[in-house]
């Protein structure tokens, strides 16, 4: 159940994505539409940088790691074989008298509806594909699904990927891709959208090596997650009891955050031994296994599968980072505390007074230097403090501000967001300050 405070904060963090141009509801000015968001000016700067922050780490940092990118729609047949078209779906109930519709198993109390009390139907099951049709010709259409999970296109491109790169077993594909679900109950902002993006690494062994791999991803997982965040005793593990496992799992964990509703999933670390492979083969009738170059061997590989939600994970990753501070003035200060490398710009720069001819060139001609390597903030409004104020709420970490003693000695100002303490520097130097501040992350 969530209490006031905690909705307090989600309510904070939605409103702030607005303001500041993180996030905005879909179709607004049509009154929105449920479990649809649009990241705006700076928010798709900052996810850029989150899916950038990935892949560089678990694509451009691996060699046994390669990168696909799948198209959204797929033969239907994909989501048979899937068993995603008999079974993809949850439970849901409708309430007889205000037709509102709700998951039991998320309800605090199934007997009656949380909106007017009223009775609810028996529940039945309701898949949550969204299906379109391809094809031109009336009564010739082919119905086809929109990925329910971004992975399958990885299945679909095993074979294509071995033979057209050097990867040997054990190897995997990555791929951050678009998925869509009809979900009964989108809700708290982005952890439960109907349209969102996935981050999923399928990693290929032979079986004898799978527990060894398994283990080895578990960890690898919660060690990316950790040193991102900043509380990081809001991440934990969850392993799912033997009756959520599906029957192809010898074991299935979740890595959770401890969101404000309580601890909710942001990562699956899958066991998923030969059953996709086998199952594409199966409906496709093409032989999928694998040859060992070395020894000879041929078998279906086993696979370790990590899914993530990239929007749950910012989400989560925007609410571990937001503070509100109160100053010595009684100001509430609030600020988000993002590492530099997913920040939206990596520096902010104001001259003073917008109506000082040489202090703006100046800080155009230190713009234009920045610029060209990194993506950086400018602002010459007139109100230093509305400056800051608006830089700490979407994570910039230093501003910089041309003043009149820049004209007497060429220095400027550095701001820190998180001490706000404040450095002079020379305008020459900046560039190389920063490059120094932004090795290493
Ligand atoms: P849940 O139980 O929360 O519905 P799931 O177990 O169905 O999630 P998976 O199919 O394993 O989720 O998907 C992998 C990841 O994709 C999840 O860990 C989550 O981060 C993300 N994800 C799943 N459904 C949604 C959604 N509706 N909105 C945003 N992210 C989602």
């Amino acid at each position: 159940m969530v209490n006031e405070k905690e909705n307090d904060i989600v309510s904070k963090i939605v409103s702030l994505c607005k303001r500041r141009g993180i996030i905005f509801q879909d179709s607004e000015i049509y009154g929105g539409i449920q479990g649809f968001y649009d990241y705006g000016p700076v928010g798709s700067q900052m996810k850029l940088n989150w899916k950038n922050l990935w892949w560089r780490d678990n694509v451009i940092r691996r060699r046994d790691v390669v990168g696909i990118d799948g198209s959204i729609i797929t033969h239907p047949k994909v989501w048979e074989a899937s068993g995603h078209v008999q079974n993809f779906g949850d439970l849901l109930v409708e309430c007889k008298n205000c037709h509102h519709r709700f998951r039991p198993d998320l309800l605090d109390d199934p007997s009656k509806c949380p909106d007017c009390g009223g009775p609810f139907t028996a529940p039945r099951k309701f898949n949550i594909l969204f299906q379109t049709e391809v094809g031109v010709i009336e009564g010739e259409k082919m119905t086809a699904y929109l990925k329910g999970e971004a992975c399958q296109t990885i299945y679909l491109d095993f074979i294509n990927v071995v033979d057209s790169t050097r990867v040997k077993i054990p190897f995997g594909i990555a791929q951050i891709g678009k998925a869509f679900r009809n979900e009964i109950t989108p809700k708290n902002f982005l952890y439960r959208a109907r349209e969102f993006e996935q981050w999923d690494i399928q990693y290929f062994v032979h079986p004898a090596e799978m527990d060894k791999w398994y283990e080895y991803w578990k960890d690898n997982r919660m060690n990316w997650y950790q040193k991102i965040f900043n509380h990081k005793d809001q991440l934990r593990f969850r392993q799912h009891a033997p009756d959520e496992l599906a029957f192809y799992a010898k074991k299935a964990f979740d890595i959770e955050y401890r969101a404000p509703w309580g601890w909710a999933e942001m990562e699956g670390i899958h066991w998923r031994g030969d059953y996709d492979l086998t199952q594409h083969s199966k409906f496709s009738g093409k032989d999928l296994s694998y040859n060992d170059p070395v020894s000879h061997e041929k078998y279906l590989p086993w696979i370790t599968e990590t899914s993530g939600g990239v929007d749950r994970s910012f989400f989560f990753m925007l609410l571990d980072a937001y503070h509100e501070d109160k100053l010595e003035n009684g100001e509430i200060r609030t600020w988000l505390q993002i590492s530099p490398i997913i920040s939206a710009y990596k520096m902010a720069i104001f001259p003073l007074a917008a109506n000082k001819p040489e202090l703006v060139q100046k800080a155009e001609s230190i713009y234009q230097s920045l610029s060209r390597k990194y993506s950086i903030d400018w602002d010459d409004s007139s109100n230093i403090g509305k400056k800051y104020r608006r830089q700490d709420e979407i994570g910039t970490p230093w501003c910089l501000t041309v003043d009149y003693q820049t004209m007497e000695d060429d220095t400027v100002t550095i701001r820190d967001r998180d001490t706000m303490e404040q450095i002079r520097l020379k305008s020459s130097e900046v560039l190389s300050w920063l490059e120094k501040k932004l090795e290493n992350l």
